[in-house]
């Protein structure tokens, strides 16, 4: 922890911007939290040189004057982390947007003051640590009901650890009650159900897991072709209209996280003001109840100040990382990286730094790696063993769909899942429009071990298998696009027609439609089964002599066509029908031919 006395204050010299430089701020450290001008707006030190410190302010300074003070608080810019997170939207340094509109209206007027989690508000502690036991770090104390969906343990804080002298009993209390003692060598310490972290340092914990849970998402080109881990990180670039919001979304419905913390850096004021309207509006699909009682929203519009946009994704990941602790499996998904990015170059430009590539700083790939190395899968802190992970997902939004542009090439560096969204593909409305052609994924030897113990089937195989058959696709039309499709020979169209299945029927897939916009894992394998195995026999087929046009027009086709809109225990039964309709067909096929 930083020390000052409090009554350290330095001077206003320079203002540009959302940067402020002042003097007599000897003594000052890096990253400080400070209090800019008469009104005391939020500011953070980012850079010292002597006595005079560089501020960037979370808070619009236009009317701050050369002259005004600068007063130290003597710790780094930090969140609270306690009930009341879930459910609430937070600007990037953690101001309570709700309340603070219902104080001074939508438009947020500098110098507001609101504590992140209320202090009035009482949640139903219940115990769960004895008087008399020795305890860490991370042990849990008791548990709140935050909202229907999320259980909150209430932790002792990292580096605490001592005789647990005194716990409240089972009651209501506000965050800043006093619920625990605990003796220390070095006397004692009273805990609330708040803790105090800086944003920037990342939470400790055990040990580090290695990826080989996959985020399941019920979305086939991303849980069959390219997973993505549990405590993964992955990066979803696109341009505008391509899809990159409804993936979020249904990653943020659908997959197997406990929490979901988005955070939001629209460019226009109005981008951010459509996942405020929209995110409460969806529900939890499994429950029924709204989304929002398992999500913590972190929003930047472009009228906020960009120093609070930069700070935002720090903040996202610290909430991430502190659920993370009590064992629970966080999906962060940060909305735009590119907004995030374009508020470093903005501050850096202030600052007159050297400008990198396309005017970004040249520790735009450090940053982005300090946001990205918070993801994982870790054994948490604490006495009992819990597990839990934080996954990463960043959209980037490259202008003009560019992926060659400074933001898109640093974040493919540092992710390890790629959904590439290709706007031909979005116009020809195959979504999920990520091609298959662009995408990666380096989970999938982690990965392929849990699919052989949970399904009991070879999904490595399965996947390797479709995407070479995409890509000998992919192939076969380049020579069509130069020779036409008669110059194929009968085989090269067979494998033409299978993949066109593939891609209608397996890899399409409607977020909108009420049975497929999630498909279980059973389902994906056995339907990857069914049109590698259409595949197979194609080729067999017309190995044998059988005429294209009759291979191409096998009945069972419109069977695979229909398979994804069956209910799982529907298709379940329809499976082994399709799969013998698949046999008697090219049998029959291939009877015909030898007579
Ligand atoms: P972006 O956020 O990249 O600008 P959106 O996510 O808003 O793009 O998607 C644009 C449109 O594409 C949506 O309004 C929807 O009609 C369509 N779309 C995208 N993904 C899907 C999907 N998985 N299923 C159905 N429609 C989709």
């Amino acid at each position: 922890m930083l020390k000052c006395s409090g009554d350290e204050m330095g001077t206003i010299v320079r203002i540009t911007g959302p940067v402020v430089i002042a003097e007599g701020m000897r003594g000052s450290e890096m990253y400080e939290m400070v209090r800019v001008g008469e009104e005391g707006l939020i500011g953070e030190i980012i850079g010292l040189s002597g006595d005079r410190a560089t501020v960037q302010v979370y808070e619009e300074t236009s009317g701050i004057k050369p002259g005004e003070k600068v007063e130290r608080t003597g710790r780094p810019l930090s969140l609270e982390l306690g009930p009341g997170l879930i459910g609430s939207v937070f600007d990037g340094i953690q101001r309570p947007l709700t309340v603070i509109r219902e104080k001074v209206g939508d438009f947020i007027q500098r110098g507001v003051r609101a504590n992140p989690l209320s202090r009035d508000k009482k949640w139903k502690f219940t115990p769960k640590a004895e008087e008399g036991k020795e305890i860490e770090g991370g042990d849990v104390l008791g548990t709140v009901e935050e909202s229907g969906l999320v259980q909150h343990k209430i932790m002792v804080p990292p580096g605490v650890e001592g005789k647990l002298s005194k716990i409240v009993g089972r009651g209501k209390y506000k965050v800043t009650d006093e619920v625990a003692t605990i003796s220390t060598g070095e006397g004692d310490i009273n805990l609330n159900m708040m803790q105090i972290w800086p944003v920037r340092r990342p939470r400790p914990y055990k040990e580090k897991l290695p990826p080989e849970v996959p985020l399941i998402s019920g979305q086939r080109v991303i849980d069959a072709l390219f997973p993505v881990a549990k405590g993964g990180t992955a990066a979803i670039p696109g341009g505008f209209g391509t899809g990159k919001t409804v993936t979020l979304h249904q990653i943020a419905k659908w997959a197997d996280a406990d929490i979901v913390v988005y955070v939001g850096c629209g460019e226009r004021g109005n981008e951010m003001t459509d996942v405020l309207l929209h995110f409460p509006e969806l529900k939890d699909p499994r429950s029924g109840r709204p989304l929002m009682e398992r999500t913590v929203l972190i929003a930047n519009t472009s009228n906020m100040p960009v120093a609070a946009r930069e700070a935002s994704i720090y903040t996202g990941i610290t909430i991430a990382e502190y659920f993370r602790d009590m064992g629970y499996d966080i999906a962060l998904m940060a909305d735009s990286t590119s907004r995030w990015a374009e508020a470093l170059r903005e501050i850096s430009g202030r600052l007159e730094e050297m400008p990198g590539e396309e005017g970004y700083p040249a520790y735009l790939a450090s940053r982005l790696a300090e946001f990205y190395e918070r993801s994982g899968r870790v054994v948490a802190l604490g006495s009992k063993k819990r597990i839990g992970s934080v996954t990463v997902i960043g959209a980037v939004s490259p202008p003009g769909g560019d992926f060659s542009e400074p933001v898109t090439q640093n974040t493919l560096r540092m992710v390890k899942t790629f959904w590439g969204l290709d706007s031909a593909l979005a116009d020809r409305r195959h979504f999920p429009a990520i091609n298959w052609l662009t995408s990666y994924s380096l989970y999938v030897n982690n990965v392929k071990g849990w699919w052989e113990k949970n399904l009991k089937e070879d999904w490595k195989a399965l996947r390797d298998k479709t995407i070479s058959i995409l890509q000998r696709e992919s192939e076969l039309q380049e020579i069509v696009r130069l020779v036409g499709p008669d110059a194929l020979p009968d085989r090269d169209r067979a494998v033409l027609e299978a993949a066109r299945v593939i891609r209608e029927d397996f890899l399409q897939q409607s977020a909108t439609h009420e049975v497929d916009t999630y498909c279980p894992v059973e389902k994906q394998v056995k339907m990857l089964k069914l049109v590698i195995k259409f595949h197979d026999k194609c080729l067999e087929a017309v190995a044998i002599g059988a005429p294209i046009e009759k291979i191409t027009s096998v009945p069972v086709k419109e069977e695979l066509a229909r398979m994804k809109a069956l209910p799982l225990e529907e298709f379940n039964k329809k499976f082994r029908e399709i799969n013998h309709e698949i046999d008697r067909q090219f049998e029959r096929l291939c009877g015909e031919v030898s007579k």
